[in-house]
């Protein structure tokens, strides 16, 4: 047995390869397909304050149920649409209707924001402005209620670049939130020096906010720092009374998570609107 372990495990290992890279491709020419086969939806998640208890808005979540692989996750497909570049005609796509989405609401007298995702991938694409301005004017959407959420990894790896590309987002009415904000370099320079309006605190420093001194600390670091430099701070991933409560403690101004709702198909989002009552 010894002797053949060193040339199975490499076979093993071989084996792992190819299919970690077939499955990859075969991901990536579902993905190519998935736009023009209407296999992607997106799910709003409403966002509240949790002082008014209103409706602030709601998060774009892209949905892929693909015909021949079933209902794909978006922390597997999206790196595969990040790697290959198809995130960006996809996250224009979601762009374009999460601003349909909310101009629709906002006709019925429902005006509230809509937060839609944007890859590092797509945000350095040279044309992203362009696009943007498009889908501003054919949409019609009221500018203020859209807020771009870009993670503080993708505002790092070009800091002069994206100050540009920010302050031209900042000019057309479009606000900016910090996505997942303590789980990279959390730099405090980033905050101070980029025109965000507000930061989003990550779901893994929430889980244990009750229980955890250190998490209950960052967090209230983070309120307090946001605070003083006037931004406003929503926190994701509440999933019990007792998070929101302590939450409330904390100062925080915005929550979102399954505690309140799920994540809805847009024709769910309806009723939510119509009953405005989670807590
Ligand atoms: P994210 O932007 O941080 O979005 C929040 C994620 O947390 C969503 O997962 C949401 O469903 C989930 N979530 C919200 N509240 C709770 C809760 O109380 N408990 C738990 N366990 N989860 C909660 P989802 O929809 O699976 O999306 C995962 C990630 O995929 C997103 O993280 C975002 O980075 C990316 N993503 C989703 N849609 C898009 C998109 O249209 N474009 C891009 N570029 N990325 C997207
Ligand atoms: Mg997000
Ligand atoms: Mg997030
Ligand atoms: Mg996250």
């Amino acid at each position: 047995r010894a002797k053949t372990t060193g040339r199975n495990r490499l076979q093993v290992y071989c084996d792992e390869i190819i299919s970690y890279h077939s499955e990859h491709l075969y991901m990536e020419n579902q993905l190519r397909k998935a736009l023009e086969r209407n296999e992607f939806s997106i799910y709003y998640q409403p966002i509240l304050n949790l002082k008014s208890e209103e409706i602030l808005g709601f998060e774009a979540l892209l949905r892929w149920n693909s015909k021949d692989l079933g209902v794909v996750k978006p922390f597997d497909f999206i790196p595969v649409a990040e790697e290959t570049g198809l995130i960006t005609p996809i996250g224009e796509w979601v762009l374009y209707q999460a601003c349909l989405f909310n101009k629709k609401w906002s006709d019925k007298g429902e005006n509230h924001k809509v937060f839609v995702n944007i890859s590092p991938r797509q945000l350095n694409h040279p044309n992203f402005l362009e696009k943007l301005k498009n889908i501003l004017k054919e949409t019609k959407i009221n500018h203020d209620n859209l807020c771009l959420e870009i993670t503080e990894s993708a505002m790092l790896n070009d800091i002069v670049h994206h100050s540009k590309v920010f302050n031209e987002i900042i000019k057309l009415g479009v606000g900016i939130v910090m996505d997942d904000f303590g789980t990279g370099y959390s730099s405090l320079s980033l905050l101070k020096n980029f025109p965000i309006q507000m930061v989003k605190i990550d779901k893994t420093f929430i889980d244990d906010v009750e229980t955890d001194i250190k998490d209950r600390s960052i967090v209230e670091a983070i309120v307090n720092m946001s605070h003083v430099m006037s931004l406003k701070v929503i926190a994701e991933g509440i999933e019990t009374e007792e998070q929101m409560e302590l939450l409330k403690e904390c100062k925080v101004d915005f929550i979102q998570g399954f505690y309140f709702s799920k994540p809805l198909p847009s024709e769910n989002v309806e009723s939510t609107l119509l009953n405005n009552k989670f807590l």
